[in-house]
């Protein structure tokens, strides 16, 4: 625990990212609880270990349905709804992917294309079959494996943010790894709202490129340069391209979500970084609250819209662009999410 005037800060590793906790009082019990419901989740959605309700889901894949608890069936319905949307870059059937990258873990290395073709196979969310009456999962085939990744955190941050809310906190801040939700403003700087570092891709992480106040709302972040390797002087990171089974290649670095519930911003930095700037920044015109701040490799800091944040740019290398009506954003690299996996080489440089 830290004090910094009078803000209680409590930090853990849990779901293997630092997570971090801003009170405004001074009250370890709550900083406690806070984390055992965040273990309780991830003990229940996790497929790192053998054991959880989403590992019993895989393990019985081609066997039988699994019937899992309330929140465990919903944030799958959800995920599955979203994998389901034409286009959609985000894929809750990804596992079996996933697993044989093993970007961020031990023993990472470029697959072989016969095997990532082998595991495309088993990445189709029409294989899902859910059941609302007994709360049951089935993966069709044999070998398929639902991965929670891109929206757990998310969930997990709203879940917080309600319990706080019930404890009758009303200034607050989570952030599970790169996934930050608060509630209501710092007493402290109740005009300004929360103060939230965008990073700076590929450097010290106390690197900031800018800084982003809000108040009451979520803001995730999912970028090339969190989890990443680099072989033969290609980056390849963690966000995977559902079609080719290689990671998504275009001109992003990191896409980050403004939004009121923090799993929008879960799934839309997911499916928005594989639509790249324009094709994203349309698509949001359909969410009045949810709004994107995009990294090019180019150096350049680009927001869909500006409505519910403030942003400060710190480095000046990188321009500020607002999508207002009247700019035109456009993704100025060739690269839109959809080229072939050999055009790779090319640009996924990690820096
Ligand atoms: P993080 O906050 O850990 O960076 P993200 O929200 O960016 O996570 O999601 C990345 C994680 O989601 C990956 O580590 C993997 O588990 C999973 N994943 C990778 N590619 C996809 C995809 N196309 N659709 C859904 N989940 C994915
Ligand atoms: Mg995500």
């Amino acid at each position: 625990m830290q004090t910094d005037s009078h803000v209680y800060a409590y930090s853990a590793v849990l779901m293997g990212s630092p997570i971090l906790l801003k009170l405004y009082e001074h009250n370890e019990a709550l900083a406690g609880q806070v984390f055992r419901l965040i273990k309780q989740y991830e003990n229940v959605l996790t497929v790192n270990r053998e054991h959880s309700e989403v590992m019993a889901i895989n393990h019985a894949a081609g066997q039988h349905p699994v019937s899992v608890s309330q929140p465990v069936f919903r944030l799958i319905e959800r995920a599955l709804a979203v994998s389901l949307l034409p286009e959609s870059s985000f894929n809750l059937a990804i596992g079996p992917l996933v697993k044989c990258w093993k970007i961020g873990f031990q023993g990472k290395s470029v697959p072989a294309r016969a095997e990532i073709q082998a595991k495309l196979a088993l990445t189709h969310p029409e294989n899902i079959e859910l059941d609302a009456a007994n709360r049951s999962v089935f993966l069709k085939q044999a070998g398929m494996e639902i991965d929670l990744g891109a929206i757990a955190k998310g969930y997990i941050a709203d879940r917080v943010q309600a319990f706080l809310h019930e404890q009758g906190v009303d200034s607050a801040l989570i952030n599970l790894g790169g996934n930050v939700q608060t509630l209501g403003a710092p007493p402290d700087a109740p005009q300004e709202g929360w103060a939230i570092g965008l990073k700076k891709p590929f450097a010290a992480s106390d690197a900031l490129l800018g800084v982003i106040n809000v108040t009451n709302k979520s803001v995730v972040t999912s970028g090339i340069y969190e989890r990443y390797f680099e072989q033969e002087g290609v980056c390849y990171h963690h966000i995977l391209d559902r079609h080719t089974g290689y990671p998504l290649d275009n001109a992003l670095l990191s896409v980050t979500i403004v939004s009121d519930h923090s799993i929008d911003g879960d799934i839309f930095t997911t499916l928005i970084y594989g639509m790249g700037i324009e094709k994203g920044s349309d698509y949001l015109k359909a969410y009045p609250g949810i709004e994107a701040i995009f990294v090019t490799r180019d150096k350049r800091i680009i927001c869909s819209s500006q409505r519910h944040f403030d942003f400060t740019l710190l480095d000046h290398s990188f321009r500020y662009i607002t999508g207002s009506t009247d700019v035109k954003v456009r993704d100025t690299q060739a690269g839109d999410g959809n080229d072939k996996p050999d055009d790779l080489s090319h640009r996924n440089e990690c820096s």
